[in-house]
């Protein structure tokens, strides 16, 4: 596996709209982009910097991950996503180095990617997203 980059990195807020107000009034970034992801239970809001992105995450309902995460850590960084090609290979190489698969098959997230996450006790506490961008 050979990351090209950092995708993105998401991060748990209460409220999206406090979250944009910051990273625009303060950052002086600008949201691009809102979206709903039903399937994870969040409304996301992007940034762009460089390359890499900042995704905010609002939790829609207490019992989704981002709403979990909230309620036992507080808001915070949530997790980091590495941009990789051919994710379905990737995530076999993964697997038979060791780290726990939460996704054994990409699913689609967020502006069209797919993505697979990582779980956090193989990874040293950092929940991980691999994502591929069949976009480009
Ligand atoms: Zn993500």
């Amino acid at each position: 596996m050979k990351p090209t980059h950092i995708e993105h990195i998401g991060i748990a807020v209460k409220s999206l709209e406090e979250g944009i107000k910051y990273y625009e009034s303060v950052l002086g970034l600008k949201c691009y982009a809102i979206e709903e992801v039903r399937e994870q239970k969040v409304k996301t809001a992007f940034f762009k910097i460089g390359q890499t992105k900042i995704e905010l995450l609002e939790p829609t309902a207490s019992d989704g991950s981002v709403g979990k995460f909230i309620a036992a850590k507080g808001e915070g960084i949530h997790h980091i996503a590495f941009s990789v090609e051919q994710l379905e290979e990737v995530l076999k190489e993964v697997e038979q180095k060791g780290a726990r698969l939460i996704d054994k098959i990409p699913r689609k997230g967020a502006e069209g990617l797919h993505i697979a996450f990582l779980h956090p006790k193989s990874t040293m506490g950092v929940l991980t997203e691999l994502c591929e961008n069949k976009n480009d």
